[in-house]
């Protein structure tokens, strides 16, 4: 199920948590295809991962606190496109949520 995240909710995660970006579960994060140069022009510390594939080093140098200081400008798109399990899940709680409301709203 693909799910739209509200961006407040994503961003209340997260600013909650971080532990994608503070080596807390991840040592390493992809760098995708040509953004190696980018990264690492930005102070990304490049290295290998254990599929063979660019990666950068966490914990991320862009994280103050629990904040990313990159969120408004160009960071490696992994960063905007990972969802982790929990945030998933509660965003398909919320849009569940919505459904009910939305229903009940229409009787
Ligand atoms: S994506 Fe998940 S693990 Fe990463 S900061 Fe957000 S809530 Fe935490
Ligand atoms: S750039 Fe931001 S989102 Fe990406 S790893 Fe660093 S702190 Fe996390």
């Amino acid at each position: 199920m693909q799910t739209t995240p509200s961006p407040s909710l994503a961003s209340r995660l997260c600013l909650a948590c971080a532990m994608c970006c503070d080596g807390t579960i991840y040592d390493v994060a992809v760098v995708r295809e040509g953004e190696a140069e980018r990264a690492a022009s930005i102070g990304f510390t490049l290295t290998t991962g254990e599929d063979g594939r660019a990666a950068f080093k966490l914990p991320c140098h862009h994280l103050e606190g629990t904040a990313c200081q990159r969120y408004q400008d160009w960071r490696p798109s992994t960063c905007g496109k990972f969802r982790c399990a929990t945030q998933v899940q509660a965003l398909m709680a919320t849009s569940q949520k919505a459904t009910r409301s939305n229903g009940s709203q229409m009787r």
